[in-house]
């Protein structure tokens, strides 16, 4: 199908070349995220204003291609966008993927954009937390900004 191969493309590009990919000079605040099912670690690096923007944000690690791809989007998503949309939207693509039932209405869709490349792993509980982790750490610090913090997803098969 043409829309699968179009998805493909843009986790295959996130894969291959991740954005945003390395430390980030004057991060204030740093999130180690392990998801021990897949092997994926990976630690979100912000710099948070003054004024609740994130300024810059990025990631360091190693993952599966859908948890590199899934930071990598995020970074673009969430970047010089104030702390409180980012939560939002953290929560709102959080629950498309682990919710198969959740409406993907054209509200939805057009809010996530490319990331919509990924909800094709709803079908999948353990790749959903591939896809979860980096989007899980980047909330921790954006709601504990400063504190460095480790978070494990739960290594349980179900979402
Ligand atoms: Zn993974």
């Amino acid at each position: 199908m043409e829309f699968d191969e179009l998805y493909q493309e843009v986790i295959l590009d996130h894969t291959r070349r991740p954005r945003n990919f390395g430390e980030l000079p004057g991060a204030s605040t740093h999130v180690h995220g392990d998801n021990p099912m897949c092997g994926d670690e990976i630690t979100v690096h912000l710099k948070l204003g003054d004024s609740g923007l994130v300024e810059d944000v990025s990631f360091t690690g190693s993952g599966c291609s859908i948890c590199m791809a899934s930071a990598s989007l995020m970074t673009l998503k969430v970047k010089n966008k104030p702390a409180a949309d980012s939560v939002r939207l953290t929560n709102k693509f959080t629950s498309l993927l682990t919710d198969p039932a959740a409406p993907l209405d054209p509200a939805n869709l057009s809010e996530l954009g490319d990331l919509q490349a990924l909800l094709g792993v709803r079908k999948f509980p353990l790749r959903v937390k591939c896809a979860t982790l980096p989007w899980h750490a980047l909330k921790q610090g954006l709601e504990h900004p400063g504190a460095p913090s480790d978070l494990t997803v739960d290594p349980t098969p179900q979402a």
